[in-house]
């Protein structure tokens, strides 16, 4: 038996990015609850709702302990009246209202399948369900345009539905790796996103690539999607040019969560090996793969480890707390009107006034 804990003496900082989040956690029961609600928000367009359910479930994910009555909550920022609410309601009946009449509503389950498309956002989903449409189905039954990613999207949906092991995702590296060496020697390749936190599955599998001479990285994308291509690797990609420009992308830019990497959103075909498996011997595997110029290499690392809030809450700290502006490309510090380099991780904490905070438990 674990010692007891006295909640009251457990300081949450208010930050996501000041805190350690990780992985597993002692209050799902209440977190699943409340991500409903921001899923939903989301839903209805409304992301300052949204955000604010998100930052309430991440707080609770952060305790070293599983909440039993209100007094544990006394001393938690991020929890606003409506979390309240919904958590006072699952401690004391079990479960919200609330949450279970959004998760079984038409809307939101209609909503949920829809985004589920790869290539399908939540304006899109909107408009298909107020013309009625309900699932991937619907939308090949009544004939519905279709982009080429959502084609893609629809034609492999069950697959792309099932999680994707961290042995998938290993199997994937390898070939990645492989490609990638193949086309530009010496280039380094880094596993990101939910896998370099520590999961075991995730909805796809993200890589970062750079090289140690700036300049090598240019154009290497096309290079490793035709070798991909050329190895019957592919089943769908879409390659977006470096768009970066440190004088137009810096601090005069408004904010935005989209880098300008070279990057390729793509759909593997991966061999499974035992026919067991599958009926066909092979299933679709999401994968974003992402250029980075060496001289950026820290700033896309740690914009492409996540978690998504984690990444939120460091921009936000930098923006109200330090007078800075972090993106996946750089760190401009507006007080002294200069960028400031980084070859790590842990400096650009540092230069941010933040305790470093490994991957694993950046599952804000
Ligand atoms: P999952 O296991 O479900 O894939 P994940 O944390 O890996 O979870 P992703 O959506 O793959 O989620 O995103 C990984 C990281 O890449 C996140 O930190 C996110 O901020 C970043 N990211 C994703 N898409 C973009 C984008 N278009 N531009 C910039 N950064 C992005
Ligand atoms: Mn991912
Ligand atoms: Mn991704």
């Amino acid at each position: 038996p674990k010692p007891n804990i006295d909640p009251t003496a457990v300081l949450i900082k208010a930050y996501a990015c000041q805190r350690r989040t990780p992985l597993k956690h002692h209050n799902s029961f209440l977190t699943d609850a409340l991500e409903i609600l921001s899923q939903n928000a989301e839903y209805n367009d409304n992301e300052g709702r949204s955000v604010a359910f998100r930052r309430a479930a991440s707080v609770l994910k952060a305790l070293p302990y599983r909440v039993k009555n209100m007094e544990d909550l006394k001393s938690l920022p991020c929890l606003g009246d409506h979390s309240q609410r919904v958590i006072k309601e699952i401690l004391e009946d079990g479960s919200s209202r609330e949450v279970e009449s959004t998760r079984q509503s038409d809307k939101f389950q209609a909503m949920k399948a829809l985004t589920g498309i790869f290539g399908v956002g939540v304006r899109t989903a909107d408009r298909w369900f107020r013309e009625g449409l309900r699932s991937p189905d619907d939308l090949f039954r009544t004939g519905q345009q279709l982009n080429r990613a959502q084609q893609a999207g629809v034609q492999y949906y069950d697959d792309l539905q099932k999680p994707v092991t961290k042995a998938e995702a290993d199997v994937i590296s390898d070939i990645v790796e492989k490609a990638v060496r193949a086309v530009l020697p010496g280039a380094e390749i880094r596993l990101m996103g939910g896998f370099r936190r520590g999961k075991e599955v995730g909805h796809d599998v993200d890589f970062l690539i750079t090289h140690p001479e700036e300049g090598k990285e240019e154009g290497l994308m096309p290079k490793i999607t035709n070798w991909l291509e050329e190895q019957g690797l592919l089943l769908y990609q879409k390659t977006t040019r470096n768009s970066y420009l440190e004088k137009m992308d810096g601090p005069a830019r408004a904010p935005n969560n989209m880098d300008r990497f070279e990057r390729c959103f793509s759909i593997f075909k991966l061999q499974t090996g035992s026919e067991r498996a599958s009926v066909s011997g092979w299933r679709a595997v999401r994968v974003d793969l992402v250029v980075s110029p060496y001289s950026q290499f820290a700033f896309a690392t740690l914009g492409w480890t996540g978690s998504k809030l984690f990444e939120r809450e460091l921009r936000r700290w930098a923006g109200q707390e330090k007078h800075m502006s972090l993106s996946s490309h750089a760190l401009f510090d507006s007080k002294q009107n200069l960028y400031l380099r980084a070859k790590t991780e842990e400096e650009i904490f540092a230069y941010l006034g933040l305790e470093f905070i490994p991957p694993s438990e950046r599952n804000a």
